[in-house]
């Protein structure tokens, strides 16, 4: 046993992470989280009825899959399996094929025709090196990556905006489509700079790990990193809503699974000046709203290749996803929005099962302005539905039930949705990479007590690495 203890605050992927390996390094660890269950927001439940196993959060992991800390904690030696669907993602386009991805950078490359050639250039060294990639980007930017040249030959394209990039590189709207779709994950609009590093590392861990679910729900991440934080001697306090942090002066290490506006909220916060301006300066960003859907039966996409895919990313073409990107960061609901879609039952059949047996769980969102409060209920859920009945006609007839949760709703449930805002701290611009502003110790807001959060480094997803680099920094600052 080291003899120290840490005090983790949050029960998500991240507190978990940090909890999971400070106990198996020999610390008395507890980790108090303010719901009744851990997971933060990558849980399951059975939210539309007996049988169905619904994602209200997170649902499928490129990052996860590959994740250093996962890895590390070995997550599948206690109950994580990983489901591939037959494709890690598709975009449908109107009048036309849909745009798929594989999980190889071949056949990606084959179904684009003419732009496979250049599909090939921009993702091939990506796809080849992936490991060095993320070793180099599920980290702090401001550190000599492990992998320099690795990281300067993807520099040279990542800072550019992915509206740009594809103008540069591709002719077909399909192969566009496919890139600027997975850019905006981090919803902001594709013309804005390093939204290009998103769509290359989207698309390059597609075409190698792939992008799984977690077979069961996405709440077997959690249950597996709870069962290597018990296993080494860890405790939750769960319900248990933290308020003060002179409850645990005593702890070594108090590590916040939180984003910034809570730790500011926290009694007995007791950091430096610089340290509190940089947490007050920091901008959330837009929303998402979440419909789950119970379908009759599977969706019936234009394109069949479409059932096959995990993810999809519906909204048409690249002027449509710059469209709705432009108007969710100008604060306008979008008449056609950018709606992601996860089939996991493409992956996963045991997400519908018993009285469910039959029934198709459709999980998804709309990107929304910040805090958007829609006119009337149902209103952002019937553009949903018309954007899918675009490129699925007959998806209106197939449609059972549907719950919806509105950014107030997700920020009721989990305190770090700020506005609906799912990476805990707007992804974009400086805030892209700083995270949580300019520093070079960004998990560590003093000696004693780190942050672990999406408001850090690597941002948002559940990866567990900003759990992990806290950890790290934990480890070290007892030390020294
Ligand atoms: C709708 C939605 C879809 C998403 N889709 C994906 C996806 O497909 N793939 C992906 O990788 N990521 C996805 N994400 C993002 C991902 O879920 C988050 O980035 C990730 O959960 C962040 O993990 P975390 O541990 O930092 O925080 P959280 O998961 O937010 O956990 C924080 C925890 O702290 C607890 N807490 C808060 N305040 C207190 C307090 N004062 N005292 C005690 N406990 C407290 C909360 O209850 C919560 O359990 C999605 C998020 C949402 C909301």
């Amino acid at each position: 046993m080291s003899g120290q203890r840490a005090v983790v605050v949050g029960g998500g992927p991240n507190g978990l992470t940090a909890a999971a390996m400070l106990a198996r390094a020999g610390w008395d660890v507890e980790v108090h989280e303010r719901l009744a269950v851990p997971g933060g927001a990558a849980t399951s439940s059975d939210l539309l009825g007996e049988g169905t196993v619904v994602d209200p959060g997170a649902a499928s992991f490129p990052f996860g899959v590959v994740s250093p800390a996962f890895r590390d904690l070995r997550l599948e030696e206690h109950g994580l399996e990983w489901a591939h669907a037959p494709y890690p993602m598709a975009h449908p386009l109107d009048d036309r094929p849909a745009a798929v991805l594989h999980r190889s950078l071949e056949e990606t490359a084959d179904g684009l025709g003419r732009d496979g050639a250049a599909w090939r250039r921009l993702h091939g060294h990506l796809v080849r090196d992936i490991d060095a990639h993320v070793d180099n980007l599920l980290g702090p930017v401001l550190r000599v990556p492990p992998h320099p040249l690795a990281m300067a030959r993807f520099g040279a394209t990542a800072a550019l905006s992915a509206d740009l990039l594809t103008r540069l590189a591709f002719r077909s709207p399909a192969a566009r489509a496919l890139f600027v779709g997975s850019a905006v994950h981090t919803i902001a609009p594709p013309t804005r700079p390093l939204t290009a590093a998103f769509g290359q590392l989207f698309g390059a861990l597609g075409m190698s790990g792939g992008w799984p679910v977690a077979r069961g729900g996405t709440g077997r991440i959690v249950d597996a990193l709870v069962a290597v934080l018990t296993a080494h001697g860890g405790r939750i306090h769960a319900p248990s809503d933290v308020t003060d942090l002179q409850e645990f002066a005593d702890a070594d290490a108090v590590i916040l699974n939180l984003t910034p506006s809570q730790v500011l909220r926290l009694r007995g916060l007791d950091v430096g000046p610089l340290v509190r301006r940089r947490l007050e300066r920091w901008r959330y960003g837009p929303g998402v709203h979440k419909v789950d859907f119970l379908l009759s039966g599977p969706v019936p996409w234009a394109d069949e290749r479409v059932a096959g895919a995990g993810t999809v990313h519906v909204c048409g073409d690249v002027d449509d996803v710059r469209r709705a990107e432009a108007a969710v960061a100008a604060g306008r609901m979008p008449d056609r929005p950018f709606v992601m879609v996860c089939q996991q039952q493409a992956a996963d059949p045991s997400r519908a099962t018993g009285p469910a047996a039959g029934r198709q769980v459709l999980w998804t969102y709309a990107h929304v302005p910040h805090g958007y409060m829609q006119p009337k209920p149902g209103f952002v859920r019937d553009r949903i539905v018309a954007q899918i009945e675009r490129f699925a006609p007959g998806f209106r007839d197939v449609v059972v039930d549907a719950v919806e949760h509105s950014p107030a709703q997700l920020e009721a449930w989990n305190p770090g949705l700020v506005g609906g805002d799912l990476a805990g701290g707007v992804m974009s611009g400086l805030q892209t990479v700083l995270r949580p502003g300019f520093t070079l110790r960004p998990h560590r807001l003093r000696r004693g007590l780190y942050l672990a959060s999406g408001a850090t480094p690597p941002g948002a997803g559940v990866h567990g690495m900003s759990g992990h680099w806290a950890a790290r920094a934990a480890i070290r600052g007892s030390a020294g």
